[in-house]
């Protein structure tokens, strides 16, 4: 039986999250899209990854709870909804929405709202979250292609994503540990506030808030307060077993990286992989005049065991021509197409092993390649786990990497642990 049903909004979300609850040794199985069979055998931690950050508001909130249903049946009675630590939204949702669902599904009163992830930057200070040293809204997160974040704050940023009240309980309580947490989330309780952002700079943080709200129906955040989660169920003795090291399995045959990002952080490593690989760069106004042929034929021609990269990750400028010649839906649609027919070619000639660089560009290259279900290995980098699966009955190793996470070398870096494993 699960101890803990995980929904995510989207691809790379959810390895993030599979990821940091697989550090501890805790069992985790990461479905793709939500299972059609019944739960069988389960996982100590289930977690479900939807695709549905920038869906419509209702697409995302009935996908929602058509997951917490299935998670139920894995006898999960705890459950934890998984959004982006950059607090990836806009004023109609999905964040807050799907938060509100789950809640009134769930007949839970109150939640919080943590998306710190201190291990990579992310901090939340009197409910205001700083990438790095930078407020949200200064960061690279201002030109995001599908929800530019331009406020910081996060009550602001919730407010008008749910129709309950939104409150703060604020690093000077979370400093005073989880007693005095427990005690503002009743006060705020009392006060009829629903929808509580919780600050958090550290790792310390993050075990006060898991240890406080260990018990709620619900938490909400990034990744990183699920962290100490599992630790917290074994000393309850929610969750057996002990320390087990994640799993690795060597993968050959050829590599390939796709890149849909276009966060700063990826076009740095974009940059630095090409500087060894070799690179097809996507061009949206060309994939919707003439489709992906000019891609799949120059990956035809790439040897299948030399680096190589295809990519559509530009800088701030070229995306916003882009859109504004396509719209922003269709550019994203036509590069994520293109992204997922290189995939599937490049697994039909032999290549086993695939990084893929964005969110939405994951969710579009694992569907592609009709993976519904992956075992959770060890971390490249902080939130970003390789996986494991089987593709047209081969066994195929994937890196889903959200855009903002890795170091400038995290391509060749990712690919070679693979090698020594
Ligand atoms: P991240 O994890 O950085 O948010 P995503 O893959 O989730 O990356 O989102 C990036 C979106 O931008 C995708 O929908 C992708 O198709 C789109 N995109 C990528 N390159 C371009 C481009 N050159 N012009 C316009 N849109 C682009």
């Amino acid at each position: 039986m699960a101890v803990m049903g995980c929904i995510a909004d989207d691809f790379t979300g959810a390895t993030d999250l599979a990821g940091l609850l697989a550090r501890s040794g805790a069992s985790v199985n990461l479905r793709i899209g939500i299972p059609e069979a019944p739960a069988g055998k389960t996982a100590d931690f289930e977690v479900i990854a939807l695709k549905s950050r920038t869906a419509p508001v209702g697409e995302a909130v009935s996908e929602t709870l058509r997951a917490l249903d299935w998670l139920k049946s894995s006898g999960a009675d705890r459950f934890f909804w998984k959004y982006c630590s950059t607090f990836d939204s806009t004023p109609e949702g999905n964040i807050g929405p799907v938060s509100e669902a789950l809640m009134s599904a769930l007949g839970v009163a109150q939640t919080i709202y943590c998306p710190a992830f201190p291990e990579n930057g992310r901090a939340i200070f009197m409910g205001n979250l700083f990438v790095g040293e930078e407020p949200l809204a200064e960061s690279p997160m201002k030109d995001h292609p599908l929800t530019p974040m331009r406020d910081s704050n996060l009550m602001r940023l919730l407010t008008p994503q749910v129709t309950g009240e939104v409150g703060l309980a604020n690093r000077l309580v979370v400093e005073r540990g989880a007693a005095a947490l427990k005690e503002r989330l009743s006060a705020l309780l009392a006060d009829g506030v629903p929808h509580v952002i919780v600050d958090a700079v550290s790792d310390s943080d993050l075990a006060v808030i898991a240890e406080a709200c260990a018990d709620m129906g619900l938490i909400t955040g990034g990744s990183a307060v699920a962290m100490p989660l599992p630790n917290v169920f074994r000393a309850k003795r929610l969750l057996a077993g002990g320390e087990s090291a994640p799993i690795m399995k060597p993968v050959s045959g050829g590599s390939l990286v796709l890149s849909g990002s276009c966060s700063a952080t990826t076009r740095a490593q974009v940059g630095t992989y090409l500087k060894q690989a070799s690179g097809y760069r996507l061009d949206p106004l060309v994939l919707a005049e003439a489709g992906p042929e000019g891609a799949l034929n120059w990956l035809a021609e790439q040897p299948s065991d030399a680096p190589k990269i295809v990519y559509a990750t530009a800088e701030p400028d070229a995306v916003r021509a882009a859109q504004d010649k396509l719209g922003r839906a269709r550019a994203g649609e036509v590069v994520e197409q293109a992204l997922a027919a290189c995939a599937v070619a490049a697994r039909s000639s032999g290549i086993s092993r695939i990084v893929v660089a964005g969110g939405e560009s994951s969710g579009a290259v694992t569907q592609a390649l009709g993976v519904d279900s992956l075992s959770v290995g060890a971390e490249i980098a902080p939130g970003v786990p390789w996986c494991f699966a089987h593709s047209e009955g081969r066994e195929i190793a994937l890196a889903l990497k959200s855009g903002n996470f890795g170091s400038e070398d995290f391509f060749a870096g990712a690919l070679s642990m693979l090698e020594t494993s």
